[in-house]
């Protein structure tokens, strides 16, 4: 078994020496940050936040949510600002040195507020025994969805509920400007979810920027994080050229994008009339492991060139569950990202199809 790891370290450090893409991983905590280091993880391409969001903390987003009033929403978001911050500590520290971009929160309400009849229960048991109060439970009848995936997530929500995106931008600013204190390296990056339009971005952007300029004055650090976009809606890929002029980077969610580009589930697609589709020849492969280059990659593809048209120095990158998907990686090459990110057990994988990439792209141009 020595020779086999000695060869498969000598085909990794060849495919290294020759990708262009870069390889990042997908994690949101330090273990998984460390475990994708290790496999050779060149930063954080996507760290989700809400799954920070829940567990023992609950109870928190839920009351943050549902406020009734101001104050309660404040006492929420301030017991949760040194939790965050302590989340976003402990990546920067275990990728010190290389960028970790961090996602605003993005989940579909019905993760938060799964049950509404329970929910309306507890809370006004909770804290208003009085159960007959209807302010509460309209409001929780206001935050019912038919379509949570379509609905308010996102950008939508970081706008809709006053002070989330500030609370999380601080954490992030707050959690850079303790790494610098004590002498890190860190490169954290802001990234927007689920953006339609540049009107979007630009609100998300100037209460970014006003949260950033606000911690640098407190601690007297110059903060300098990029701030950028998933691209995930059809919209945002046909309009990239107005939402560059917004944005630091492009980071392609190419589960969101398939999903809404193909109007399919992709909770529920693969379970259901799947089978039939690959039986019938419709597809040949799931495009929501495969990307469609016909469909999803055409709008990648217009997407950069757009972005890039306006913005020269725009960075692109992919982060849905295509960037560690073999075929996919190819695609992405020939597209001109400029990385890759997936789960970090898929990272030596990616690595070597990034170099396999980069050899036939060379052997392809020197035969024309
Ligand atoms: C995506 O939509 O491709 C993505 C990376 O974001 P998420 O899977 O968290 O929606
Ligand atoms: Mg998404």
């Amino acid at each position: 078994t020595g020779a086999v790891t000695e060869a498969v370290l000598g085909a990794l450090a060849h495919a290294d020496s020759v990708r262009r893409l870069e390889v990042r991983a997908n994690a949101d905590t330090p273990e998984d940050a460390v475990r994708a280091r290790a496999l050779g993880a060149e930063g954080i391409g996507l760290c989700r936040t809400e799954h920070m969001f829940l567990g023992e903390r609950r109870a928190l987003v839920e009351a943050m949510i549902l406020a009734r009033d101001a104050t309660a929403r404040e006492a929420a978001l301030a017991a949760l600002l040194p939790l965050q911050r302590a989340d976003f500590t402990g990546i920067l520290e275990a990728m010190d040195g290389l960028p970790v971009t961090i996602r605003l929160i993005d989940p579909p309400l019905h993760e938060f507020l799964p049950d509404r009849t329970e929910l309306a229960v507890r809370l006004a048991s909770a804290t208003h025994p009085d159960l007959h109060d209807r302010e509460l439970l309209d409001a929780v009848e206001r935050m019912h969805e038919q379509n949570p995936m379509l609905g308010l997530r996102g950008v939508r929500l970081g706008l809709a509920v006053p002070g989330l995106m500030a609370m999380q931008v601080r954490a992030i600013a707050e959690a850079v400007a303790d790494r610098l204190r004590d002498g890190g390296r860190p490169h954290a990056e802001v990234m927007i979810p689920l953006v339609g339009t540049v009107e979007e971005l630009r609100l998300a952007r100037t209460e970014t920027e006003r949260v950033l300029a606000e911690v640098e004055a407190e601690t007297g650090t110059s903060l300098d994080l990029p701030i950028g976009t998933m691209i995930e809606l059809p919209r945002a890929a046909l309009t990239a050229g107005r939402i560059a002029e917004a944005a630091d980077f492009f980071s392609f969610g190419t589960n969101d994008l398939t999903q809404t580009t193909w109007g399919m589930s992709r909770d529920d697609a693969e379970a259901s009339f799947f089978p039939l589709y690959l039986e019938k020849g419709v597809f040949g492969v799931s495009p929501f492991e495969t990307i469609d280059r016909e469909g999803v990659g055409r709008l990648v593809e217009m997407a950069v060139v757009a972005g890039r048209a306006v913005n020269s120095r725009l960075e692109t990158g992919v982060c849905g569950e295509h960037g560690g998907d073999p075929d996919s990686i190819h695609f992405f090459h020939l597209a001109g990202l400029d990385y890759v990110s997936c789960s970090p057990f898929r990272v030596p994988a990616a690595r070597l199809e990034a170099g396999r990439a980069a050899l036939t792209d060379t052997e392809t141009s020197d035969s024309r």
